[in-house]
């Protein structure tokens, strides 16, 4: 058997799927023989509005799949702990088991979607200084806009682990931000998922364009997960575009 490393972890190269064990909107998730690890599968599919609206983006799964590798060892390189393990192959990532906090966290730094609808604002202004939201993930309440108190109150999250999302949060932007920016990109918002290992908190779930919203630098041309929820057409090239853009040195 092909030992590989990472970090403090030894994990089978030849690491197999073994039982399905969820299937989200965009991803799908399998035990594998370690209980520690699980493997992230990649899906072309993209829903919208509460999955009102379906499609298929093609190769999505493959981009959003390495895209998320390039930017989770950025953060990793950053002092952000995350569940990134390694890439297994064009649609699979090895991840560690976590337990998902139900509350996904947005920062945002220009209007734009949820907030321009909320606050009647136009999109596009600029934030000074970054806004941070809590939506509660529940799909049959259509992930309601929460406080802290709110998550006290569910008991879904503590002070201390809440405090620790919010300066990973935070900090998260401010290296996105930079990393996106030199290559031409905007970052106008963004969505992650923390989840509990071993009493810790460390970042979950992906980071690619149906998660944040990318627009040119010069252009303002939007090349994210919009372009299918609006019907801008170009969806697939968008998607290459972030690409090539992120693996270039
Ligand atoms: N987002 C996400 N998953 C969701 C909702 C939002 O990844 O279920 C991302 C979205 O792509 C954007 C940011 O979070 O980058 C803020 O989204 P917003 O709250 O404006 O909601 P939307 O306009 O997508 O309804």
């Amino acid at each position: 058997m092909w030992i590989g490393y990472s970090g403090e972890l030894e994990f089978s190269l030849d690491m197999q799927k073994l039982k399905l064990i969820y299937e989200g909107k965009a991803k799908k998730l399998f035990d594998t023989d370690d209980p520690e690890l699980l493997i992230q599968e990649f899906k072309d599919d993209a829903t919208a509005f509460d999955a009102t609206k379906r499609g298929t983006i093609v190769n999505k799964g493959v981009i959003n799949n390495k895209l998320s590798e390039r930017i989770f060892i950025l953060l990793s390189n950053n002092h952000i702990p995350t569940h990134f393990v390694k890439r297994l192959s064009d649609r699979d990532m090895l991840i560690k088991r976590v337990e998902i906090i139900p509350v996904e966290v947005t920062i945002r730094n220009i209007v734009a979607g949820g907030m321009a609808k909320l606050l009647g604002l136009e999109e596009g202004g600029v934030l000074k200084s970054p806004v941070l939201e809590y939506h509660y993930k529940e799909d049959k309440l259509h992930d309601p806009l929460i406080n802290e108190y709110h998550i006290f109150w569910l008991g879904v999250a503590t002070g201390k682990e809440l405090d620790r999302i919010k300066k990973y949060s935070f900090k998260i932007n401010e290296i996105l931000k930079k990393f996106f920016d030199s290559k031409g990109l905007i970052l106008v918002d963004f969505k992650l998922e923390f989840g509990r290992c071993k009493g810790k908190i460390i970042l979950a779930d992906e980071i690619s364009p149906d998660t944040c919203r990318l627009w040119d630098k010069a252009t303002k041309e939007k090349l994210d997960k919009d372009r299918f929820r609006r019907d801008l057409g170009g969806v697939e090239d968008a998607y290459q575009e972030v690409l090539r853009r992120v693996m270039k040195e």
